[in-house]
């Protein structure tokens, strides 16, 4: 009987795990590969000479042999990112950069950083407006019941007023009817409440956020967008504050040539309302095509806070009086920036974008 051919096997392969062990770098150890694990390995050549074995006996020869190979690749394997990262901390040593306290130890690719969105951006700067006339910034819910975004503003059920916002209900399975807000007033309720509980008024706060209604998108209509609102509920305050406030904060964030008018106009929660125009951005009150030759553009609304109002939060009007006024925010920076479609604020092309850095 001929002796095996892997009589000698586990001292072949303890030899080939000494070897590997002793690889010192990633270059001994793609020069030695080839002849550990390679065509010209110790291994390959017992493979070849498995062939001269009775079947049954290479069939066991070879799972044997096979074992022993996946040893030695792994044992490979495992060296090979040993070197690997030894190689990578030595370079990352070798190229540090002493600066002192702060140490630069591996060079970054440049990222691109994007740009502010021109809603969020005016939204900041709307702020930085009022908050520089005195106002405080408050916050609301998106998802109102009726009765803040509707009721509580003298916007009762079946009131021809609701026929103005094509709306989205919720469904939560309740009895009573929850909408997302189709404006940023239910905000007003909220402060007008909270100052009622908590014997806090006056109030002179705006009140930005996102607003939801079901318009089809064009170039001046999303489905959802922005408003800014301000309210002021204070002892003596007149018509004459709100054309005051708005003629102000017109000056200080489109600049001194531009002027605001109110013409009298119709909203459910407030009484006398006005809407009030700007001087038309783009061609300064010349007359132009956006301005259909008027040279004035729409902006928002406003007026005196209606006694219902006052009635369903429980401020007294003997005492009390205000004014509220709203626009969106989204129709100012398409004014501030002369975008011609709307929906270009939305889509977050940083090409649309770069062009306001
Ligand atoms: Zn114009």
């Amino acid at each position: 009987m001929t002796p095996s051919p892997l009589a000698e096997l586990d001292s072949q392969k303890a030899a080939l795990l000494r070897s590997i062990a002793a690889l010192s770098t990633l270059d001994a150890l793609r020069e030695s590969e080839p002849t550990i694990t390679g065509k010209r390995s110790i291994l390959s050549s017992l493979q070849k000479s498995l062939g001269s074995l009775e079947p049954e006996a290479r069939r066991d020869a070879g799972a044997q042999l096979q074992e022993a190979r996946r040893e030695v690749e792994d044992a490979l394997l495992r060296r090979r990112e040993e070197l690997a990262h030894a190689q990578r901390a030595e370079s990352l040593g070798a190229d540090r950069l002493d600066l002192g306290d702060v140490v630069v130890s591996a060079v970054r690719v440049p990222v691109s950083m994007g740009h502010p969105n021109l809603v969020a951006s005016t939204q900041r700067e709307l702020e930085d407006v009022f908050v520089g006339m005195g106002f405080t910034v408050a916050d609301g819910p998106e998802v109102e019941s009726d009765w803040y975004n509707f009721e509580a503003l003298n916007i009762p059920p079946a009131h021809p007023a609701r026929g103005l916002w094509d709306t989205f209900y919720v469904d939560l399975g309740e009895p009573e009817t929850v909408v997302l807000r189709t404006h940023t007033s239910p905000t007003q309720i909220h402060l007008m409440e909270t100052a009622v509980a908590n014997n806090s008024l006056p109030i002179h706060s705006v009140m930005p956020g996102r607003c939801h209604r079901r318009d089809t998108p064009d170039s001046s209509h999303l489905p959802t967008f922005h408003q800014i609102e301000g309210l002021v509920v204070d002892r003596g305050i007149t018509f004459a504050d709100l054309a005051g406030v708005i003629e102000t904060f017109t000056k200080s964030y489109f600049g001194a040539d531009i002027a605001a008018r109110l013409r009298p106009g119709y909203f459910p929660f407030t009484e006398p309302s006005a809407e009030f125009e700007i001087t038309c951005t783009i061609c300064r009150g010349e007359g132009c095509r956006t301005c259909s030759q008027t040279g004035w553009l729409e902006l928002g609304g406003s007026g005196m806070l209606d006694p219902a109002v006052f009635d369903a939060v429980g401020i007294d009007g003997n005492e009390w009086s205000g004014f509220a006024f709203g626009f969106g925010i989204d129709r100012c920076a398409q004014m501030r920036y002369q975008v011609g479609d709307m929906r270009a604020l939305i889509e977050n092309d940083t090409r649309f974008l770069r062009q306001f850095s």
